[in-house]
């Protein structure tokens, strides 16, 4: 008996020490999770939590040559390689890329879905980000939230029993401007936030250089270093980070450069200056408030 008493305690206890999570990114199209939340993604899959990345956008607006219907399939490819890179399951809903709306139809869509995945955390974007797509998720996210917890709303789909955790996404906009509740280094996986971009290659190599005048070189040393930007080195000065131009490591630099007074509150002065690369992340009033081991457990790395 007490050999069965003592079994049973160590079983719970590994159970305890085994949390798994369930983080769900929600983007408006395929390549924000990436840019986003792509560092945290991989801490937290090695973790051994559970991440899903939803694009609510079907693909078909980023390209300025190719028609939509073969920028869809060309970026359904590009997010299936991310999906196999990082071992995850990425969703990608059939709205028109630029036709995103917060309308009722598409928020009992999303409560249907997240309720059925049942996440722990939501990454969203936040309500004044500068894309009208973006600001439509936001807001499906917002009007999604309370009610994922109703019975009566989309009775078919079992409600959740308590409110995920809800975080933003970083971003430029500034009134009001983001402010960072969980800032956490991604030095040890920014080569791998480099490759999700690269796997985006219509989009990294293609259209977003052209909305920046830009063209991306020929040849595959040449792209990857074109998609890094500026070399960011222990010696490179926050002010050079911002000033740095175009190029994925700067932009990931940037979010450090940014934020560096909470990643030195978070990792002391030593760590805090040292940091090169960052993601940053704004706890959202909509979503279930967490406590300490929530947040240690994802964003204490
Ligand atoms: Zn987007």
């Amino acid at each position: 008996m007490i050999l069965l008493y003592n079994k049973i305690k160590i079983m719970s206890i590994a159970i305890m020490e085994d949390i798994i999570m369930k983080i769900l990114a929600i983007g408006a199209h395929q390549d924000d999770n990436e840019f986003r939340v792509g560092g945290m993604a991989s801490k937290w899959i090695k973790a051994g939590h559970e991440v899903r990345f939803l694009s609510m956008c079907d693909g078909g607006g980023g390209h300025h040559i190719m028609t939509a219907a073969e920028t869809r399939a060309r970026r359904a490819r590009e997010s299936a390689a991310v999906a196999e890179y990082l071992g995850i399951r990425y969703d990608i809903w059939d709205i028109e890329d630029c036709n995103l709306v917060a309308d009722l139809e598409t928020r009992k869509r999303l409560i249907c879905y997240v309720r059925e995945f049942c996440p722990d955390l939501i990454i969203a974007h936040r309500l004044n980000d500068y894309h009208a797509d973006h600001r439509a998720a936001a807001q499906l996210v917002a009007d999604a939230s309370y009610l994922l917890t109703v019975p009566n709303l989309c009775p078919d789909t079992p409600a959740m029993r308590r409110l995920p955790v809800i975080v933003y996404n970083e971003d430029k906009t500034k009134n009001p401007e983001f402010s960072a509740t969980y800032v956490v280094s991604i030095d040890d996986e920014v080569e791998t936030k480099l490759h999700l971009c690269h796997l985006n290659e219509s989009q990294v190599y293609e259209w977003l250089p052209y909305t920046y005048e830009l063209t991306a070189p020929e040849g595959e040393a040449e792209r990857r270093a074109f998609l890094k930007g500026m070399e960011i080195t222990p010696g490179t000065t926050d002010e050079e980070i911002m000033a740095g131009g175009y190029g994925y490591s700067v932009r990931f630099a940037r979010t450090a450069a940014r934020f560096r007074r909470e990643l030195i509150e978070k990792y002391g002065e030593e760590k805090g200056k040292s940091v090169r690369y960052a993601e940053a992340f704004e706890l959202c009033e909509y979503g279930r408030q967490p406590d300490e081991a929530f947040v240690k457990e994802l964003f204490g790395f």
